[in-house]
């Protein structure tokens, strides 16, 4: 199986938890650091004597000890690792009936929303794409009722919120199975499942793994009778993740929290570089006490995170001229790893969307989206103030 949950009887602290996934675990030398198994199958004892692993796309130990990590700090049952983000949404989906009907934030992921009006194009399902703030739409729709209600929160690029209870709450009692993409804050800021979702899915590429050297996915789900269904689905379409993948993912989830730490030190002070700033429209950042929800992410989350924007007054010309010439920030797409990344929405992660849908989202052209690393902090902020002087 692909989910072994390995909680440990003593209650510890998220960070404890992630430093230790794993350590001394080995029963065959002791070693701190758990063996990495890469081998695609495992003998049999005997005759009918299935050991704990056959088949590496069914189970593999080390690909186990990241699920039981991540079931540990989400507070599943069990997690499936996959092989990308996207497949782990490719298989929460697997669970929808035939044409059944998914609610989906209307600001939502790229890939996901590429990946739902695909198999709706197919018929494979019914997709309602919805701005929960809008909360008459969104008890209209629970009206018809939905098989699967998907939040994101925060929002890419806009860090809009969702207030996750009352969402899953009336979600639930609309007979729907919630989830939540946890990618853009990790369970050490956010437990969806403690707010009642049902599922939570992650990108390990994002800040579970944090060195941007793995692409991988996750979903952690609360009821164990969900592990079971998914980890069933997982192996029977083959969308578990790779050994080396888990491996290079748990070493990264041990220094999570500090990393999560110094990043959001860092966002907190470009954050309010940015708002000083005459060159600079808006910032969104849920850590400033002028981000409209700011009392929704005090209460939801246990840190703002460290993924921000800002519009610049200059539009489309005035962040060329920011991006170019930077020395400390590299402008790519991708997110949540030590270092710090520049990525301009309307020609990059949301270029697939027409200039109509981008205007609606919000996503203008003088609009850049930060993912804050942990270099020192001076160098970050000198970094941003010699674009913000490029791009005035
Ligand atoms: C990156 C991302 C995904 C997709 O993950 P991959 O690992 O790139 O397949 C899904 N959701 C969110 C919020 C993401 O940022």
């Amino acid at each position: 199986m692909s989910s072994t949950p390995l909680q440990s009887a003593t209650p510890r602290a998220p960070a404890t938890a992630a430093v230790r996934a794993g350590i001394e675990s080995d029963g065959q030398f002791g070693a701190i650091v758990p063996p990495l198994h890469l081998s695609a199958n495992f003998s049999f004892a005997a005759l009918g004597e299935r050991r704990t692993y056959d088949y590496t796309r069914s189970g593999n130990p080390t690909r186990d000890l990241f699920g039981a990590a991540l079931a540990e700090l989400e507070g599943g049952a069990g997690a499936v690792v996959t092989s990308s983000g996207m497949s782990a949404v490719r298989l929460v989906l697997e669970l929808v009936p035939r044409s059944g009907l998914v609610v989906a934030p209307h600001d939502g992921y790229g890939g996901t929303f590429r990946l739902l009006k695909a198999l709706e194009r197919q018929g494979a399902l019914t997709l309602e794409l919805l701005d929960f703030a809008d909360g008459p739409a969104f008890e209209r729709v629970l009206a018809r009722g939905p098989s699967q209600v998907w939040i994101e929160s925060p929002s890419n690029p806009l860090l809009r919120l969702v207030d996750i209870s009352a969402t899953a709450a009336r979600a639930r009692d609309a007979g729907a199975l919630v989830v939540v993409d946890n990618t853009f804050l990790s369970p050490l800021l956010q437990r969806p499942l403690d707010l009642g979702a049902h599922i939570a899915v992650h990108s390990t590429t994002k800040y579970l793994n944090g060195h941007s050297d793995i692409v991988g996915g996750a979903v952690v789900c609360r009821a164990a009778e969900l592990v079971e269904q998914l980890t069933w689905w997982a192996n029977c379409t083959g969308v578990t993740g790779a050994p080396f993948d888990a491996w290079l993912a748990l070493r990264g989830l041990r220094t999570l929290d500090v990393r999560l730490t110094r990043q959001q030190e860092n966002a907190r002070v470009l954050a309010h570089r940015l708002l000083a700033s005459p060159a600079v429209s808006r910032v969104h950042y849920p850590g400033l006490d002028n981000h409209p929800q700011f009392e929704l992410a005090q209460r939801q989350q246990r840190g703002p995170g460290a993924m921000l924007s800002f519009e610049l007054e200059g539009g489309r010309d005035a962040a060329a001229r920011f991006a170019k010439g930077l020395a400390h920030i590299s402008l790519a797409e991708s997110l949540g790893g030590v270092e710090t990344l520049l990525a301009h929405p309307a020609t990059m992660t949301h270029a697939a969307m027409t200039p109509e849908a981008q205007a609606r989202a919000g996503i203008g052209p003088g609009l850049l989206r930060l993912s804050v690393g942990i270099e020192h902090t001076l160098d970050l902020e000198a970094d941003l103030s010699r674009a913000l002087e490029r791009a005035t």
